[in-house]
């Protein structure tokens, strides 16, 4: 029996028919925020209400603690100097990992106003640090501590390392979450979970095109969930984006027509390619971790060049 189910058959390029789900681990509240780390051959992940990050030895296998207490980390991402980028609940701030082991702050306010919970980041080729910031780690004590929003929105924002500049590129969104370039780039897809405070928001992924000076411009809605949350995604080299949801990740061709699912035992909360050719997909879900081998690797790898 297949762990995937095909809905159009570009969805059967993407997968390896007989690949198997694989739960690598469990004994998380609530799995977020993968990132593979190539030097380390390991993927970090978060396991929020626990106020850890975990660590899974992609060669060994074993499963242990990476950091604790971590500020209730969210999401990750890799810089281009292989630092590790987090976003801080409990901080309420994005931090990133040195490589002599200690975490800096790299953004906490905006004009002045403390951010509400950085929940997902994302770094664009040119350095810069592109982050959401719902309120899900202020609005109470399970995934963070509960405090007032001081800015007035829940933003997306663009952060240069170089200069320290932090600009709200995208003020239009209820609850951005999850986000992912294109492989060209010149797409920034923004996934909103605001139906978690506005009855009946439409739960799913905008894509905006990104200006040349980082600006973003409204472009379309490019998927609807039928089924929970968006939450986080990623997107391979050929544009495919591969998504979280209630019951399943799932992948939809860059003309936004959904191609097919893996059904997970677990709400799905976000995903990451990891592996030596990083066609392996990390998938945190609630209790778990989970992988599955796919024909198809990240964007932004250039295995022509190795
Ligand atoms: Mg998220």
């Amino acid at each position: 029996m297949s762990d995937f189910e095909i809905l159009d058959p570009r969805f059967k390029a993407l997968i390896i028919g007989h690949a198997k789900l694989e739960r690598l681990w469990a004994g998380c509240r609530w799995a977020e925020g993968p990132v593979y780390a190539p030097a380390a051959k390991h993927v970090l992940w978060s396991d929020i209400p626990n106020d850890r990050v975990l660590r899974y030895d992609e060669k060994g296998g074993a499963v242990s603690v990476f950091e604790t207490p971590c500020g209730y980390q969210n999401g990750h991402a890799l810089d281009g100097d292989g630092r590790i980028v987090a976003c801080e609940h409990g901080a309420r701030r994005v931090s990133r990992l040195e490589h002599d082991g200690r975490w800096i702050a790299l953004a906490d306010r905006f004009e002045g106003r403390r951010l509400n919970s950085p929940n997902d980041v994302v770094v664009k080729s040119d350095g810069s640090i592109w982050f959401s910031d719902p309120t899900y780690g202020i609005d109470g004590f399970y995934e963070g501590a509960l405090a007032e929003p001081e800015v007035g929105g829940c933003y997306v924002y663009r952060f240069e390392p170089a200069t320290g500049r932090l600009t709200a590129a995208a003020k239009d969104r209820v609850r951005p979450n999850g986000l992912a370039f294109s492989p060209d780039e010149r797409v920034l897809y923004i996934a909103d979970t605001g139906e978690t405070h506005v009855q009946d928001h439409p739960r799913a992924i905008h894509a905006y095109n990104v200006g040349p000076d980082g600006s973003l411009r409204y472009d379309r809605v490019f998927a609807v969930s039928d089924a929970g949350f968006f939450d986080g995604f990623r997107v391979d080299w050929r544009g495919n984006l591969w998504t979280s949801s209630a019951d399943s990740v799932r992948a939809y061709a860059p003309d936004g027509a959904l191609i097919g699912r893996i059904p997970i035992p677990e709400i799905v909360s976000n995903l990451c390619f990891g592996g030596r050719h990083r066609n392996r997909l990390y998938i945190t879900a609630q209790t778990s971790l989970y992988a599955i081998y796919l024909n198809t690797h990240a964007a932004g790898w250039r295995w022509d060049q190795r």
